[in-house]
């Protein structure tokens, strides 16, 4: 008998019949004798929903309550889910997160999971009860009621699987697995079987929104087993492994891509100490994340420095260079938020050279341009104009072999 965590996700349980199908599903894992325990999100669309209602209602609402107020959605799908066990003829009993309770700090909206008691939940179980948990909430010192932030329920359920040492933790969701690229943009991508916990990470950092990246980064942490698979359509979906020795490594395990992406350029700014920390110093003061860092060797000691935002902090990131531009004395200020990411990740480029020429060379023989480049032991970006995005990603997924059934 095994102790299975499963997280059902928003388009899970977006509407009654969704409900009633877990239910099955949930059923079928425990007359196949496994222990289950589930985290649940709230109903597709119903965290956005709460989240217009709270900032429509004030502009800035006070933290605290929006925490209250999100963490509603939860509370919403994991009394239906237990209604349906219950009346599938399956103990079931909710959990509220401070209900387990699940303890984190109280960062309101973006807290930190810091310890789960797993007295009541493991109690549940021995009874034979399933016990619902609502992801994404947990409880502060004083009580507060918390979310960890938007997509956080995987986090939820990797943490509660590995405070309960679960043999595994399945997300179960509207995808079945993690995919060699995008299949809506490379209809050749394959589903992958298994891969590892750093190249899942850098994949879900990169744009991929199959799994959340602190959950990915937790389960690494803890040596949670993990496996991405459809609650729709029984398969076996991928699973998140540790690197092995003597597993053979591909080259290249998949393509990334995100839209999500603009630039910002100072030309023509001094090139003394100190110029990097004056333009990047007040963006990262306004909490902007950012991204790609290029600066070019100065000429008659005037340099151009640029980097990458997030595509929604480009006109906030814009505004606050003016005035850095003007006390630098730079020669212009530009911009560009038509540009895409694009990248080559796979754990096996750690031991072999030759990746970053083979990604160049496939994307001059398109005429693609590249505009920036970053690199990582097992991961190598381009920026390049939004326009070549797809071409970009379904050239590198050839050039890689990744349709076929053994990668290059
Ligand atoms: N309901 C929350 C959200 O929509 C948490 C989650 O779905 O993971 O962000
Ligand atoms: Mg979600």
């Amino acid at each position: 008998m095994s102790l299975i965590v499963q997280k059902y996700g928003g388009t899970s349980v977006g509407d009654l019949a969704r409900i009633r199908h877990v239910a099955e599903r949930v059923a079928r894992y425990r007359d196949q004798g496994h222990q289950v325990v589930v985290v649940v999100s709230a109903m597709s669309g119903e965290t956005n929903r709460l989240d217009a209602l709270g900032k429509e209602l004030v502009s800035r609402p006070d933290s605290r309550e929006m925490d209250v107020l999100l963490a509603a959605g939860e509370q919403v799908s994991i009394a239906l889910l237990s209604m349906a066990l219950i009346a599938r003829g399956v103990p079931a009993r909710s959990f509220l997160g401070f209900q387990v309770p699940v303890r984190t700090d109280d960062a309101f909206g973006r807290a930190r999971i810091e310890e789960i008691d797993t007295q009541s939940l493991m109690a549940a179980v021995r009874e034979g009860i399933v016990p619902v948990i609502a992801g994404f909430q947990g409880v502060a010192s004083d009580d507060s009621v918390t979310t960890l932030g938007r997509g956080g329920s995987d986090t939820s359920a990797v943490a509660v699987a590995a405070a309960l040492k679960a043999d595994e933790c399945e997300i179960c969701t509207d995808v079945d697995g993690v995919y060699t690229a995008d299949p809506r943009v490379e209809p050749r991508a394959r589903r992958l079987d298994t891969i590892t916990f750093e190249e899942m990470l850098e994949l879900a950092s990169l744009g991929s929104k199959v799994l959340h990246p602190r959950s990915v980064e937790f389960a690494g942490k803890y040596q949670v087993p993990l496996r991405v698979l459809s609650t729709f359509v029984e398969a076996g979906g991928t699973l998140i492994t540790m690197e092995s020795e003597t597993m053979e490594q591909p080259l290249v395990s998949g393509i990334a891509h995100t839209r999500d992406e603009a630039k910002l350029t100072i030309s023509g700014v001094p090139d003394v100490p100190g110029v990097a920390s004056r333009i990047l110093g007040p963006v990262s003061a306004a909490n902007i994340e950012v991204d790609m860092i290029v600066q070019n060797t100065g000429a008659d000691g005037l340099t151009d420095f640029t980097f990458t935002v997030k595509r929604s902090d480009f006109d906030k990131a814009r505004e606050l260079l003016a005035p850095v531009q003007s006390s630098l004395k730079a020669r212009s200020l530009s911009g560009d938020d038509g540009i895409a990411k694009v990248s080559v990740v796979g754990v096996g480029m750690r031991s072999h050279a030759g990746v970053a020429t083979r990604v160049f060379d496939a994307l001059a023989r398109e005429n693609i341009n590249i505009l920036m480049i970053s690199t990582s032991e097992i991961k190598i970006s381009v920026v390049i104009a939004e326009r070549y995005m797809e071409l970009a990603v379904r050239t590198l997924h050839s050039e890689f072999g990744l349709e076929q059934a053994v990668p290059a």
